[in-house]
């Protein structure tokens, strides 16, 4: 039996923890800030084997860098914010994390456009060990288009392909949104250049919460979504999900 450990207290740590067979323990959820004094207590060693990492507010990518000994097997980092994030500051986590991880996730209430966009476009160094993306926005408040200091339709889409960019090995990407947000995402310009630079992507997959009445106009961009991905390759897929 797999056994998650969320916000493991002090009493937790010094009573019970060592009484845990440590290979069942394969996941952690911490608050950002506490990563660090829980990797210091004397049986930290009990966190070897995670593979899953899941931390509320990371802010500073150091903070999991400075204990990736105790979490050298880690595969997937899932970062949960509950406010607006940065992706200007998440690019700076996924390109200088020093763990090999395959699975990135940002689970996030709204984002913050970047209407700036050069840092970014610029960014020199590439994550080449990501090959999964989640980023779940399903339960924005917002509209993304909103999101944008000037209401750009394109601002908050592109804020995002132009992140999933810079993880050069991308194989899957999965965005979760809600329904009034899917179409600013189907916007096939922006994922075929997502496309022509990831060479190894194969799927994008949106899934969509709440039930999406039939509606022609959007099945007609999800098909434009295929044509345009399958001009790039053949291969690639792309996929709509309703829960
Ligand atoms: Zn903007």
């Amino acid at each position: 039996m797999k056994l998650p450990i969320v916000e493991p207290t002090d009493e937790f740590m010094r009573t019970m923890i060592q009484k845990i067979n440590y290979e069942r323990i394969i996941s952690l959820r911490l608050k950002a800030e506490n990563l660090r004094s829980i990797m210091e207590y004397h049986f930290a060693f009990i966190f070897s084997n995670i593979i899953i990492l899941i931390l509320d507010n990371l802010q500073d990518v150091n903070q999991i860098n400075e204990v990736k000994t105790f979490i050298s097997n880690l595969t997937c980092l899932s970062l949960r914010y509950e406010d607006k994030i940065s992706f200007h500051r998440l690019s700076r986590i996924v390109n200088q994390i020093q763990i090999p991880i395959k699975r990135f996730e940002i689970y996030c209430t709204s984002i913050a456009c970047s209407h700036d966009r050069t840092e970014l476009l610029f960014i020199r160094k590439h994550n080449p060990t990501v090959e999964t993306f989640v980023l779940n926005v399903a339960y924005t408040s917002l509209s993304l288009v909103n999101n944008c200091v000037q209401n750009y339709a394109k601002c908050v889409l592109r804020t995002i392909t132009d992140f999933i960019k810079i993880m050069s090995n991308i194989r899957y990407v999965y965005v979760i949104i809600n329904k009034g947000n899917v179409e600013t995402l189907l916007d096939v310009d922006e994922w075929m250049a997502v496309a022509k630079r990831c060479e190894q992507l194969e799927k994008i997959t949106l899934k969509v919460i709440k039930n999406m009445s039939k509606d022609t106009q959007l099945a007609q961009k999800i098909q434009e979504m295929e044509n345009g991905l399958h001009i790039i390759r053949e291969s690639i897929k792309f996929e709509v999900k309703v829960k």
